[in-house]
C-alpha cells in the first residue's frame, strides 16, 4: 500500500517527507499508456505531490502540480488532496529517448529544462496560491528544490525517482522532501546535506526496504520522530456533475451548437480515462447554470 510519512528530526528544526507511491503511480501510467521515460517523469511528480499533500493543513484542500517544458512531454499535471488522493496527466505520454550518459532514462531531456513550474493550491474559503518558477533541469527532483526555495521560502532538498519494469510497468516510486525551518542554523543545514548525500537512489533504497517506515530507519537511523504515516492512493473525482459545471463555463453559442447539431456530447476524462455521454437534458441544466449572461 502507498503510504506518506511525515516526520521531524529530534532536536533540530527539520521537517522530513517519504513517500511510497508505487501503486498508485503504476495505475496513473498504466491508464495513460506512458513509454519508460514518461512513466519515470509522471511517477516523479506523483510523489511530490503526494508528499506536498501532506503540507496541506485544511482537509478540504487540494494542489495542481503543473510542468510545461521544451521537451517532448510538453506537459506533466498531477493533482493531490489533503486526503490522499492523487491523479496525473500526461500531454504525450509517447515519448522515446536514447538514456542519458549515466545510463538511466532521459526524464530531463524528455521533460526540458526550459519551462515553466506551477503550484496551484486550493484552500477552500483561503484565497487560492498560486506559484511560479522556471524549470531548472527537468528532472523534476531539483525543480522542486527551487521551487520551494524561490516561491516558498522553505530550503529543501526534494529526492525523487522510479524504477521501470521490463514490461513497461512502474515497480517502484518514492521520493523525500526534507525541509529547513526558519530557526535552522548551520549545522541543521550541515545535517540535511548530508542525509541529501547519503541518497544516491531513493528508488532502489525504497524497493529494498519495501515501505516508508524501514526506509527511515534506513535513512536517519533513530534521529527521526514519526508524526503521522498515512495512506496515499490514485482516485479520480471527475463525476457528470463535474463536466456539467464545466460546460456551462462555455459560450452560450458554443453550448446552443453542442444541443442544435450533436444533440449531446461526450466526454473522456483526461484523469482517468472515464467515458461521459451529456443528454440534451444535462446541456440545458448547464445552460440554466449559465445564466443569461455572455
Ligand atoms: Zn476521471
Amino acid at each position: 500500500m502507498d503510504q506518506l510519512l511525515i516526520g521531524l528530526i529530534k532536536d533540530r528544526p527539520i521537517r522530513v517527507y517519504l513517500v511510497n507511491s508505487s501503486a498508485s503511480s503504476k495505475e496513473i501510467c498504466a491508464l495513460h499508456h506512458t513509454t519508460p521515460v514518461v512513466s519515470d517523469a509522471l511517477s516523479r511528480l506523483v510523489s511530490v505531490g503526494a508528499m506536498m499533500s501532506g503540507m496541506l493543513k485544511d482537509k478540504k484542500s487540494s494542489l495542481t502540480l503543473k510542468i510545461m517544458g521544451n521537451g517532448p512531454i510538453e506537459q506533466l499535471l498531477v493533482v493531490a488532496t489533503a486526503k490522499g488522493t492523487v491523479r496525473g496527466f500526461v500531454s504525450n505520454p509517447n515519448v522515446s529517448l536514447p538514456l542519458n550518459k549515466k545510463g538511466q532514462l532521459d526524464v530531463g531531456k524528455a521533460v526540458g529544462d526550459l519551462g515553466v513550474l506551477t503550484v496551484i493550491k486550493e484552500m477552500g474559503l483561503v484565497r487560492d496560491f498560486t506559484g511560479d518558477v522556471i524549470l531548472m533541469s527537468g528532472e523534476i527532483g531539483d525543480d522542486f528544490c527551487y521551487y520551494f526555495m524561490k516561491s516558498e521560502q522553505t530550503p529543501s532538498s526534494v529526492v525523487v525517482g522510479a524504477i521501470i519494469n521490463r514490461d513497461q510497468s512502474v515497480k517502484t516510486s518514492g521520493g523525500m522532501i526534507i525541509q529547513l525551518m526558519p530557526s535552522a542554523e548551520e549545522e541543521d543545514i550541515v545535517y540535511a546535506e548530508n542525509v541529501t548525500k547519503k541518497i544516491t537512489s531513493i528508488s532502489k533504497m525504497l524497493d529494498a526496504e519495501g515501505d516508508v517506515t524501514k526506509l527511515a530507519t534506513s535513512i536517519f537511523g533513530s534521529d527521526l520522530d514519526i508524526l503521522e504515516v498515512s495512506p496515499i492512493k490514485f482516485q479520480c473525482d471527475c463525476s457528470k456533475e463535474r463536466f456539467i459545471r464545466g460546460i456551462a463555463t462555455l459560450t452560450r453559442k458554443e453550448i446552443a451548437e453542442m444541443l442544435e447539431e450533436d444533440h449531446g456530447c461526450d466526454i473522456k476524462c483526461e484523469f482517468c480515462n472515464r467515458n461521459y455521454h451529456l443528454t440534451e437534458a444535462d446541456l440545458m441544466e448547464a445552460l440554466k447554470i449559465r445564466g443569461m449572461k455572455n
